[in-house]
């Protein structure tokens, strides 16, 4: 099978997959809402600023993908909750896990979710999409070059039943994809045109909106092989557990640009995550929760440096923001 349909069924195999029998996540990896409660307050702040960017709509819809835990939406939410935006948003999720889906509609319940069942039924009207460390998870094809054409690499079982990878026999032309850069191994993301397609055809409806991703990878070229497994904190080798571990690909910032710009949408960033941060005002954030908390100054110091610092998620997190076409420039991505 194509390598990503084997991260399909590892992941989301309803019944044995990682993300239907390991409801906790908390022990594979940490993200950045997890870090830091300033993570999803300054996104709070950015959806509340966008919201008044579109003109302030009646009613918008407010989604994320990939809540996780539900803390981004919990910690948006809250620094927002006084400001008019607050109002107006009704808030959908989309989420693959039904253990997940439990928790998000426990922590979030003041704002009473709805969860959406595939990205085709966004509502229609304005809205503002966020999705944080999601599209790391989307299934990720693998190309291998041979001479002057592209092997697909495929996983399969060995003559004594172990999980190996191999090759495809037939030919795959990359050029297109690849922008003209040579590489001898090529992962490519077929959900990212799948987001692109449904946000130009939102565009095409006449919809507002703004799309923000944040996560992992370079914005400069395409990923080579990325794939990596983690179990319980740990790196393990991609294939080693089946459905026990999260298995996760570097994001391709660049060819997502380059589709949304020739899908007619506009395109912010991509932007290092401590760029992004700093232009919401990490800084002043910070400054604000250590004054009104002086007891917890060095753990929000040091939550806000672990975001911001390129030696930790500062500069191999990017942010990247796609809109429908005719909106403001969107904030936070000013050039530096
Ligand atoms: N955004 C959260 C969680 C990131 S983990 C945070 O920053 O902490 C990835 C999340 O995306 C999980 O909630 C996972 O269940 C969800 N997910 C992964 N693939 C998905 C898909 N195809 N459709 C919907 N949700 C998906």
């Amino acid at each position: 099978m194509p390598v990503s349909a084997f991260m399909q069924a590892c992941l989301h195999d309803p019944v044995q997959g990682y993300y239907a029998t390991r409801p906790g996540l908390g022990t594979d990896f940490t993200t950045a809402p997890d870090i830091s409660q300033m993570f999803g307050e300054l996104i709070g702040g950015w959806i509340a600023y966008e919201w008044q960017e579109m003109g302030a709509p009646q009613r918008a819809s407010l989604i994320e993908l990939g809540p996780g835990r539900g803390t981004l939406m919990a910690d948006a939410l809250r620094a927002i909750r006084t400001w008019p935006a607050a109002q107006a948003l009704d808030v959908h999720l989309l989420e693959a896990s039904p253990a997940l889906r439990e928790v998000q509609a426990a922590r979030l319940s003041d704002a009473t979710p709805r969860f959406l069942i595939s990205l085709d039924d966004i509502p229609p009207g304005p809205f503002l999409m966020v999705a944080n460390e999601f599209l790391d998870c989307l299934p990720a094809r693998q190309f291998v070059r041979d001479g002057k054409t592209w092997r697909e690499q495929v996983v399969g079982l060995d003559p004594d039943g172990d999980l190996v990878f191999g090759l495809d026999a037939s030919d795959h032309d990359l050029q297109g994809l690849l922008a003209g850069q040579a590489t001898a191994i090529a992962e490519v993301q077929p959900g990212l045109d799948g987001i692109v397609t449904m946000l130009a055809s939102r565009a095409r409806d006449g919809d507002p909106f703004r799309a923000l991703f944040v996560d992992y990878g370079p914005d400069d070229r395409a990923p080579g092989d990325s794939l990596r497994a983690y179990h319980a904190g740990r790196q393990v080798p991609p294939l080693a557990m089946p459905g026990e571990a999260d298995l996760t690909v570097d994001v391709d910032f660049g060819r997502l640009a380059r589709l949304a710009a020739s899908a007619g949408l506009d395109v912010a960033g991509p932007v290092t995550q401590r760029a992004f941060l700093a232009a919401l005002g990490i800084q002043e954030r910070l400054t604000r929760l250590a004054r009104s908390a002086p007891d917890e100054a060095p753990r929000l110091y040091e939550g806000a440096r672990r975001l911001v610092d390129p030696g930790e998620m500062g500069t191999r997190f990017k942010a990247i923001c796609l809109s429908s076409p005719g909106l403001p420039p969107a904030a936070g991505f000013a050039a530096a």
